[in-house]
């Protein structure tokens, strides 16, 4: 196996390429981001979160040549069905009005509002949530190689924290007390959904083993 030295992350989320970096610089791999490159986000229709994390990939392989790591992630929310699921960002995009207007895209504390009024009108008991997280590694000429990670916890209201992004404010893990945007990076780096796809990821792809 050729070690891999430079890679497109095929993100245009500036949370999630700042994670991807933090998590890849132990590995001294050289990184772009899809944005950096001016790549174009290819439309994501897949209905799991692995096939969307290919679709981002291979965009980006196909357009810079380079081997290209993505991240397909989402927000699952057991009293809604497993909503928003792979639709979690599209849930915060704003009306196109409003984005010409205020250059904004998306709006997290709607979509938080959104979460926490559907689960209301269920009644509000069952707070279980989970985060999702699909990354898709894709060399020139080879076929994609998907890891999936999944982080556990519950919902709460209101919103707290401001260390973290998208669903991180309603969110406490298994076993915390502070949500994801209370705690620091680097907590959240060790525990997360992210985390668990990159631990099979590098042990895969890098031969190492983390603790
Ligand atoms: P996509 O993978 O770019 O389609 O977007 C996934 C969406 O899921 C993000 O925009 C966030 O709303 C949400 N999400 C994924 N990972 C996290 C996380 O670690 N914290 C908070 N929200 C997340």
């Amino acid at each position: 196996m050729t070690p891999i030295t430079k890679l497109v992350v095929a993100s245009h989320n500036e949370g999630k390429v700042r994670e991807i970096r933090d998590l890849l610089s132990p590995y001294g791999i050289e990184t772009v981001s899809a944005g950096e490159l001016g790549i174009a986000e290819p439309v994501e229709d897949g209905t799991t979160f692995a096939q969307n994390a290919e679709i981002k990939a291979r965009a980006c392989m196909e357009a810079s040549g380079l081997p290209a790591l993505s991240d397909d992630s989402g927000f699952a929310v057991r009293a809604l069905g497993g909503a928003p699921g792979v639709y979690a960002a599209d849930w915060a995009e704003l009306p196109a009005s409003e984005k010409a207007y205020s250059g904004v895209r998306r709006d997290f504390d709607m979509a938080m509002w959104h979460v926490w009024d559907q689960v209301s009108a269920k009644g509000g008991d069952d707070l279980r949530a989970h985060f999702v997280c699909a990354l898709c590694l894709i060399e020139p000429g080879k076929a994609a190689r998907v890891y999936e990670g999944r982080c556990a916890g519950s919902l709460v209201w209101p919103p707290r924290g401001d260390k973290g992004f998208g669903y991180d404010p309603m969110f406490v893990a298994r076993g915390d007390v502070q949500t994801f945007a209370e705690i620091e990076p680097e907590e959240k780096h060790a525990k997360s959904h992210r985390a668990e796809a990159f631990a099979k990821f590098i042990a895969a792809e890098f031969g190492v083993v983390s603790g």
